[in-house]
């Protein structure tokens, strides 16, 4: 299963967000997310492309 564009990028800052969407071992199912850093995420974007790990430390606090 091959990643789309829009996969790795972090819906948030549109920088990489790392992820290994597709494989269970992304880093992103580990870790909890506070919903309300997932409802940042524009609607169409939820669920698909993960938040990335700078964006989950500069909200989560
Ligand atoms: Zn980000
Ligand atoms: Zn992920």
């Amino acid at each position: 299963m091959t990643l789309k564009e829009t996969e790795k990028i972090c819906p948030i800052c549109g920088k990489g967000n790392n992820c290994q969407h597709g494989s269970k071992d992304c880093w992103c199912k580990h870790i909890e997310i506070p919903k309300y850093v997932l409802e940042m995420v524009p609607e169409d974007k939820r669920g698909k492309a993960c938040i990335c790990k700078s964006c989950i430390e500069k909200y989560t606090k």
